[in-house]
């Protein structure tokens, strides 16, 4: 049988891998990216390039959006020439990008309204998961929709896990990345102490990062940090807009995510000094420096 034909929007640090999955494994791609030069690669790979999202998702059974925020996301799908415009009916769209619940009821709404299914799709893992196609997909939507995502989602990811209703997926990769930056803006801070009050690096690391507070997060956080390798895997910028997202949640549900708070500010200061555009472990050279 035929695969199903894919409309790929947002070529960025993730987009970008998971496209070349997709055409590895076969799939007819259409891709569409708002800086062009990001498409180049993936032409050269076999995929047809689109000038606008509506061109790339034209006649597509599977449209997918990775792109940074709700701002973007709605850029894409249902901004001047979205991909929405002229959407197939019977389409199943994916949005992977890390967005909000609001954004994903809006634009589930819509979508039904030309006739298609919307999954949010959000993933766990970062840019080398991507490129090797071992992500982990946290999905809200129905199940029909998701029968007909898998082959896709499947060449991208190692784990599909269907959460609940629309929206589920976005709201669980918000609680993920809560928990991912509050332990890297606490494990920036314990590194400075340790290097700072002259402690053994070396040995208190090796405790840390193998003793119980050593999540495979600190665990990555205590490489980059000592190597002070800052080449984004991902950026400061979109580890802040995760943890703005997730504290309106809290506000939605009376929880006080006060550490998230604490967390953004200093996130905020590391994108204040320049930051911004690195990986997010970058966030220690501000302690380090005071
Ligand atoms: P990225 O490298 O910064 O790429 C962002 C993408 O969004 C680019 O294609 C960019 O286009 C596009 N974009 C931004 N603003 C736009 C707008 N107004 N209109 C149209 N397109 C726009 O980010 P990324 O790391 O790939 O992340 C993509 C998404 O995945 C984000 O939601 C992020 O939170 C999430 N995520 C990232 C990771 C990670 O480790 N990097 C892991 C899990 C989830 P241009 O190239 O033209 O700027």
């Amino acid at each position: 049988m035929a695969k199903p034909s894919i409309a790929f929007l947002g070529l960025g640090i993730m987009g970008s891998g998971m496209a070349n999955r997709l055409l590895g494994a076969g799939f007819p791609l259409a891709v569409f990216n708002r800086n062009p030069e990001k498409a180049k690669p993936l032409t050269a790979a076999g995929a047809r390039v689109a000038a606008t999202p509506r061109e790339a998702a034209d006649g597509a059974d599977i449209i997918i959006s990775m792109v940074a925020d709700d701002v973007a996301a709605r850029a894409v799908w249902k901004g001047e020439n979205g991909a929405l415009a002229d959407a197939k009916k019977g389409a199943v769209l994916i949005e992977c990008s890390t967005i909000t619940p609001d954004w994903v009821k809006e634009l589930g709404e819509a979508a039904a309204r030309r006739g298609c299914a919307l999954l949010d799709a959000p993933v766990t893992g970062t840019k080398p998961h991507a490129a090797t196609g071992e992500l982990s997909f946290l999905v809200g939507g129905e199940e029909t929709a998701l029968k007909k995502a898998q082959p896709a989602l499947e060449a991208m990811g190692k784990t599909i896990l269907h959460i609940g209703p629309s929206g589920s997926g976005a709201l669980i990769k918000l609680v993920n990345n809560f928990l991912c930056a509050v332990q890297a803006v606490s494990f920036a801070e314990a590194l400075a102490l340790v290097e700072k009050s002259g402690l053994d690096r070396a040995k208190t690391l090796d405790l840390l990062t193998n003793g119980t507070p050593g999540s495979p997060l600190i665990k990555a956080m205590s490489a980059r940090m000592t190597a002070r390798d800052y080449t984004p895997n991902f950026t400061t910028r979109l580890m802040a807009k995760d943890l703005g997202y997730a504290g309106k949640e809290g506000w939605r549900y009376a929880v006080d995510l006060t550490t998230a708070a604490c967390a953004l500010e200093a996130l905020k200061n590391a994108i204040a000094a320049g930051h911004g555009e690195k990986d997010f472990s970058s966030v220690v050279e501000l302690q380090r420096k005071k």
